[in-house]
């Protein structure tokens, strides 16, 4: 029966949020009985989801479905890519590839589906619908067992000057809060250890259902980020387990969520991307929250709970930025002392408004801002890494090998943060026993004895 099953490759580029639609199509190809193929040659179709934010990531994307059309010749694109028109307003992808089967544009798994069943039609086998039926309660995920992203919203209602992702992903769409704990739950059930709460703008969830009241466990709930969090909360506590909020903005209403950190039942950790911090600049990208003082916003964040972690990304160089709004920022970073930063030399992005801004600077100015700011922020960052020197820190193992094990303490998320490196003891006794203690998914307590860049280093306490 195996061999008669219609088989699909899948390429998923882009971010968590791609990734989390990636996860969408793979249930529902599995659901339907599809079988998935690791290389080209083993399938009959291939999909490729896209992402269309910066340059490179288009090129990438490119790339990626001209290689699938080479080895492959059945290709399927989803994605920012595919909702991406260019200056004549001609489709993207279609321009260059015409030969691709579809396109579709991100979050469209039940479109992606219409046209597989054209290409490659639904296998019928009543066994295979029941059985992966019960696959489709917490769906494939494409990150290890131990932990999930969980998407509470599509879409963005913002329109920051140098972003095209609301005219790709739309506005905001928020799921009803009931539907969010039932998937939180399937997959705490399921051996979840850490849930990574994602969105375009996590303080936002809510706003476009007017926070609309919806039922969870029978028991009426806001649909709104301090009611979800702290179901979310109360959730993972009963499976020990993590709930991270990322891309989370400044608002008033962010302080509803401190006392629940200082309390231990969300991590101790925020995603805030401030993107500057002089007010004209950030007038100038329209960013969320940008009439607010956010180092007075900061100081109060860490009075509530002294242990927070906080990570930003911002951009250097935008359009018009002075050396005097840059040199704000670099004081900004020294007031802030945050903990875990990213930074990106401005460049331009199709369809964009900030192109028409004027003010263009040379991109000497904006790489030499760039290394600048890392150079302030690095120092800044080392000096909060090393705090964490000589304590005691809760880790969740991502992965085990004969020369240690790598895991990631509250103030870590997968891919983009640091890691704490667990040195096994050197006695084959004291080995066994690390062992039995450390596996990948596993919680354990490590003492930290060293700073390494970013990481941290230790062993079983
Ligand atoms: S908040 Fe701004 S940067 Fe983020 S998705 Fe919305 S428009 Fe883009």
């Amino acid at each position: 029966m195996s061999t008669a099953q219609p088989r699909v490759g899948f390429v998923s580029l882009g971010c968590p949020k791609a990734l989390v639609d990636s996860e969408q199509i793979l249930t529902q190809l599995r659901a339907e009985g599809y079988k998935t193929s690791k290389t080209y040659d083993g399938a009959d179709l291939v999909i490729v989801n896209t992402c269309g934010f910066i340059d490179a990531a288009v090129q990438e994307s490119l790339d990626a479905i001209g290689e699938a059309l080479a080895e492959n010749g059945k290709v399927i694109v989803t994605g920012c890519l595919g909702a991406k028109k260019d200056a004549a307003g001609d489709d993207v992808v279609a321009k260059v590839h015409p030969k691709v089967l579809a396109v579709t544009g991100p979050h469209a798994s039940q479109e992606v589906m219409r046209h597989v069943h054209l290409h490659l039609p639904k296998p019928h086998d009543p066994f295979v619908d029941l059985a992966f039926a019960r696959i489709a309660d917490h769906g494939v995920k494409l990150t290890p067992k131990h932990y999930a992203y969980l998407k509470i919203s599509e879409g963005c209602n913002h329109r920051c000057s140098f972003c095209i992702i609301p005219s790709m992903r739309g506005d905001l769409v928020s799921r009803p809060i009931g539907e969010v704990v039932r998937e939180a739950e399937s997959l705490l059930k399921s051996g979840v250890k850490e849930l990574l709460v994602i969105s375009q703008d996590t303080s936002a969830y809510g706003v476009d259902l007017r926070y609309r009241t919806d039922f969870v466990a029978g028991r009426p709930v806001r649909t709104r980020m301090t009611e979800l969090v702290r179901e979310l909360a109360t959730l993972a506590s009963g499976h020990e387990a993590w709930v991270r909020l990322h891309y989370v903005y400044p608002y008033p209403s962010v302080d509803e969520v401190l006392p629940l950190m200082a309390e231990g039942k969300v991590l101790p950790y925020l995603d805030v991307p401030f993107q500057h911090a002089h007010p004209d600049v950030l007038r100038r990208m329209k960013r969320p929250a940008s009439g607010e003082k956010n180092l007075d916003r900061i100081q109060a964040w860490r009075a509530m709970c002294p242990d927070l972690v906080i990570r930003s990304t911002f951009i250097a160089g935008f359009p018009g930025e002075t050396e005097a709004e840059f040199r704000y920022l670099l004081d900004f970073l020294e007031e802030a002392r945050l903990d875990r930063v990213g930074c990106f030399a401005y460049s331009p992005v199709d369809g964009a408004t900030a192109n028409a801004l004027g003010g263009a600077l040379p991109v000497e100015v904006r790489d030499e801002r760039r290394a600048r700011f890392m150079a302030v922020q690095e120092a800044i960052s080392a000096r909060r890494v090393r705090r964490r020197v000589g304590t005691l820190q809760r880790v969740l193992i991502d992965e085990v090998g004969p020369d240690g094990a790598i895991g990631r303490s509250y103030a870590d998320a997968p891919e983009i943060d640091g890691n704490v490196i667990v040195a096994p003891p050197s006695s084959a006794s004291g080995r066994l026993a690390w062992r039995q203690k450390v596996g990948v998914g596993a919680f354990t307590t490590v003492r930290v004895t060293a700073a390494a860049g970013h990481d941290l280093r230790g062993e079983l306490a």
